[in-house]
């Protein structure tokens, strides 16, 4: 038995998605966003996966079932599917996507600030220094080819980590990630700066 209140009727419901007395639609209290999508509590999920998950959640929402409800089920699926929208967004990122895995694992980011490798930064410098160096497109775009590679040996590491449950290591590649996503940003920057040039 839940001890959900129902917004409309404020007798106590079954159900929280809709009101098991009135059958008015309530609002989501779902805070993890892979079970708001009914998606699986994994790193490795595509764009594409969560964007067919959120379109089939919105439909539950869709305006046109509520033409005629009352006001405050309009705002509630308004709000509804605003959370909707903000879920699939984070997962999108996956960046983002990883931390909420490691968040709902427990982990706490806070604490494990300091976790951030020597050896990252110290590479993150030498390429900050190559991207410096290189003057023409062709040497730019070497770099860049050679980031996409790390950026996509990154992501496969990022989920073996997760598989293994192994949240540090995970937390570790995450930063690199965040990392690795900064030099590519510098590099496209300096692209662009070449072909102003030119
Ligand atoms: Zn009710």
């Amino acid at each position: 038995m839940s001890n959900i209140v129902c917004t409309h009727c404020k007798t106590l419901t079954l159900s929280s998605y809709k009101c098991s007395n009135c059958s008015r639609i309530l609002p989501i209290i779902e805070t993890n966003p892979f079970l708001l999508l009914n998606l699986p509590i994994l790193f490795n999920l595509t764009k594409v996966t969560i964007q067919e998950a959120l379109i089939k959640k919105l439909l539950i929402y869709h305006p046109d079932k509520f033409a005629l409800a009352d006001s405050l089920t309009k705002k509630i699926i308004t709000e509804n599917s605003a959370l909707l929208n903000e879920a699939a967004r984070a997962l999108k990122d996956e960046v983002k996507r990883a931390e909420t895995l490691l968040l709902i694992q427990g982990f706490d980011l806070n604490n494990n600030k300091d976790l951030i490798h020597q050896q990252i930064l110290l590479d993150f410098l030498e390429i900050q220094g190559q991207i410096e160096d290189s003057n023409t497109n062709d040497a730019c775009k070497l770099l860049l080819d050679y980031i996409l590679k790390k950026l996509e040996h990154n992501y496969q590491e990022i989920a073996a980590a997760f598989e293994k449950t192994d949240l540090n290591q995970a937390y570790k590649l995450v930063v690199k990630r965040n990392f690795l996503l900064r030099t590519k940003l510098n590099i496209e920057n300096k692209l662009e700066k070449l072909y102003e040039v030119i």
